[in-house]
This record gives C-alpha cells, sequence and structure tokens, in this order.
C-alpha cells in the first residue's frame, strides 16, 4: 500500500496514457487553427469574487464546489472552475479586443470542482474550450457549435445528439421567469430541497435538475421558446437555419436552461447516451452580458468547455486507441567497465543527430540489457565490448530480423540515422 495517494477525485495521467491525451489535445488545437482561433492560457486560480461574480451566488458552483483558498497574504482565491471567467477576465485585462473587434480564443485547461467522486465525478478534469468575443452574428453561434461537430468528429465520437434552446435575454427573460414562478409556486411542496431553493433564487435551473420528481413536474412547464423577445427569436432561429445549411442536426430542447448565470440566447450541450446521467461532452453557450458583468466594454460573447476525460471515455467506447509506439529506436549495450564511457558518448552522439537511443544504468548483463531493449521496443541494439572496441568497430543487431553486422565506430551515428530515415 502507497502511504501517499493521488487526492480523492483525482487521477494520475500515466505514461501509457499520454498519447491518447496528446491525440485528443493536438486534434482540438489543429481543428481551432482550422477555424482561425488562438491559444490562450490563463492561471489556474483567479481571484475568487470572479467567480462568484460571473456564476452568480446562488449557483451550484459558487455554493458547493469551489477550491477557495486564502493565501498568506490574506488574498481569497478559487481554483479555476469553469474556463469562460477567466479568458474573459484576461480578455478585458490585455485589451485584446483593441484594433481587433473580434477576438477567437481557445484554451486547454484543468478545471477544479468538489464533486462527489461516488458519483464518477472527478474534482479535478480537463477541458478544451473555445471563447468568441465581440460579434452578436447568429453566424457566430453556428459556428461555435460547428467547430465543436469538427472536433468530435476528428477524434471519432459520433452518436451524440446536440440539443439547443434559448433562454432569451434580459428583455424577455423576467416574464419566462414570472410565468415559470407562478407554474411552480403550486407544486413547490413536491420540489427536491435544492430546486424549493431555487425557486426564490433562479427557478430557471428548476429545469435542469436531474432529480426524477422534478423532472416530473416540470414536465408541463412553460417554455422559454414561446416568450422570446423579438430579437431573440429571430436570433435563434437564424443560428438554427446556418446550422441547417451546414447539415447539423440539431434537438430544440426548451428544458435546456445550463448552470450559469451569465449565459443569454443560444445554450446548448452535445448528448452522449453512453456518458449516463452525466451525458454532455461538450456544452456552452452565448453570455453577451458577461464581458459586462467583469469590468469591461459591453462585448457579445460565446463559447464551449469540453470534457477531455468524457472524450476519452467515448473514444474507448468506440475502441480507438493512439498507439504509443516504440521509447526508443536504439539501445547501445555497454559490456564491461571500461566501455562505458564511449558508450555514454556514442548515446550523447545519437541523440544529438535526432535517434532516440538509450543505454543501461543499472550494471546489468548483456543478455539483461538485451531483454531490456526488447522491452523498450528498440530497432537497433548497438553493443560495445573491449574486442569491438579495440578493432573500431560495433556489433549492430536488428532486432526484429536476429540479423547482426560489424560496422564502424565512426560512421555508426550516420549509419543508424539513414537506417531511421528510411523508417526501418
Ligand atoms: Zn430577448
Ligand atoms: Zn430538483
Amino acid at each position: 500500500m502507497a502511504k501517499y495517494k493521488a487526492p480523492r477525485g483525482t487521477k494520475d495521467v500515466l505514461p501509457d496514457e499520454i498519447p491518447e491525451w496528446r491525440f485528443v489535445e493536438e486534434t482540438f488545437r489543429h481543428v481551432c487553427s482550422l477555424y482561425g482561433y488562438r491559444e490562450i492560457r490563463t492561471p489556474a486560480f483567479e481571484e475568487t469574487e470572479l467567480f462568484v461574480r460571473t456564476a452568480g451566488e446562488s449557483s451550484d458552483i459558487v455554493t458547493k464546489q469551489m477550491y477557495t483558498f486564502s493565501d498568506p497574504g490574506g488574498e481569497s482565491y478559487t481554483l479555476r472552475p469553469e474556463g469562460t471567467a477567466p479568458t474573459v477576465r484576461a480578455y478585458i485585462q490585455h485589451n485584446l479586443g483593441y484594433g481587433m473587434p473580434l477576438v477567437k480564443l481557445f484554451y486547454i485547461a484543468p478545471i477544479f470542482r468538489y464533486e462527489r467522486p461516488q458519483a464518477g465525478r472527478l474534482r479535478q478534469h480537463h477541458q478544451v474550450g473555445i471563447e468568441v468575443l465581440g460579434s452578436s452574428d447568429p453566424a457566430v453561434d453556428a459556428e461555435v457549435v460547428a467547430l465543436g461537430v469538427d472536433f468530435l468528429s476528428s477524434v471519432g465520437v459520433s452518436g451524440y445528439e446536440i440539443h439547443i434552446n434559448s433562454v432569451g435575454c434580459q428583455n424577455c427573460r423576467p416574464a419566462y421567469r414570472q410565468a415559470l414562478i407562478g407554474f411552480l409556486e403550486p407544486l413547490k411542496d413536491g420540489l427536491c430541497e435544492d430546486c424549493k431553493r431555487r425557486l426564490k433564487v433562479n427557478p430557471l435551473r428548476i429545469l435542469d435538475c436531474k432529480e426524477e420528481i422534478c423532472k416530473a413536474l416540470t414536465a408541463s412547464a412553460p417554455r422559454i421558446l414561446a416568450y422570446l423577445c423579438d430579437e431573440c427569436r429571430v436570433h435563434f432561429e437564424s443560428v438554427l437555419s446556418y446550422l441547417k445549411t451546414i447539415g447539423v442536426e440539431l434537438v430544440v430542447d426548451s428544458r435546456l436552461v445550463r448552470g450559469l448565470d451569465y449565459y443569454t440566447k443560444t445554450t446548448f450541450e452535445f448528448l452522449h447516451p453512453s456518458l449516463g446521467a452525466q451525458s454532455a461532452v461538450l456544452a456552452g453557450g452565448r453570455y453577451d452580458g458577461l464581458v459586462e458583468e467583469c469590468g469591461g466594454k459591453r462585448t457579445p460573447g460565446i463559447g464551449f468547455g469540453c470534457g477531455i476525460e468524457r472524450v476519452l471515455i467515448l473514444r474507448q467506447h468506440y475502441n480507438l486507441r493512439t498507439d504509443e509506439g516504440n521509447i526508443v529506436d536504439v539501445f547501445v549495450c555497454a559490456v564491461g567497465e571500461s566501455v562505458r564511457q564511449h558508450a555514454f558518448k556514442l548515446l550523447k552522439e545519437l541523440r544529438c543527430a535526432g535517434v532516440r537511443a538509450d543505454m543501461d544504468y543499472l550494471g546489468r548483463s548483456l543478455k539483461a540489457q538485451m531483454r531490456f531493449a526488447d522491452r523498450l521496443g528498440a530497432t537497433y541494439v548497438v553493443i560495445i565490448g573491449d574486442e569491438e572496441l579495440s578493432n573500431g568497430v560495433a556489433t549492430l543487431r536488428a532486432m526484429r530480423e536476429s540479423k547482426q553486422q560489424q560496422v564502424p565506430l565512426d560512421k555508426l551515428v550516420d549509419y543508424l540515422r539513414s537506417l531511421e530515415e528510411r523508417g526501418s
């Protein structure tokens, strides 16, 4: 039993798993570059106030999920519980919109939330995400969804449904909110405890509750789409029509309200049945009031976040796996203490020539070194002993063919590099 373990709800990503992670991250970077998005990296923690302000004091994130700490200087900080607010904070702080009316950003970052690990949720998970700041054009909403579609198809994930809705704006949402409260007030005793509280502070979230009892009670609740103002309705119809033009299939889902206060107009989730109750693999929406809320000029924005771990679960579901391949191409076996210096120098020259190479550091026998070379997947083993050294040669063994030959030591690096270049 190890004395120390990774904290509950966190996971180590082990070397065997890294190729999968890299593939997903690199694919995301590539798809983002096709769409003209640029990467941004923000600190792992921010002033607590930023998240309280943007997510809303009544949100689940703020009330029960944040990793908040005060540093020795007495400042209150919170580990990033979502990716949008830090990006927007950086956008304002560095005036990224200056001379650049439309800014498209992407990020790859760890997300920290105090979750229930028994429900299969992680307390540190990882997201790829995008944010577009500066345009309220419905075509941008469609582009954001389209980028999500292209990303998932590039990593081999299919079989999801895209649910889409509009949550209206500050002009039309209050009337809907009143109608929803009017509908739920007589039913409130039947709601779960969380929803009883939500009824006062944010009744829209009741539509998002995962409790069956709340789902049943809200089945015939008024639908927000019937309450949208003209601007929101036209915007939503236009988003749907752009997405139809490029062949993206959608499910209009009036229950989709998202968990954060700052969303306006379009909201969407990509739901995959094999993810169970936590079925969203990718989710996002428009947040036209957020930049102003964070102290910037009124600037429309929209984005999504996508859980890398969930993408990896889905890739497993489709039996997709990126192979690591071998660990090194060449293993240098030094036989005897006297040749170790020479072997060490050769190793350095091979690496400088771009050949992935390693040697024994455990004083093992030739036989044990060969076995180890095999485990590393080495294509070639270079054997140097006293006799080879005095003749100015090395024995080069091609592991797969079990063939060996003598190669002059001064030609060895070039020779191995040329073999590597031929892809043998
Ligand atoms: Zn509206
Ligand atoms: Zn509920």
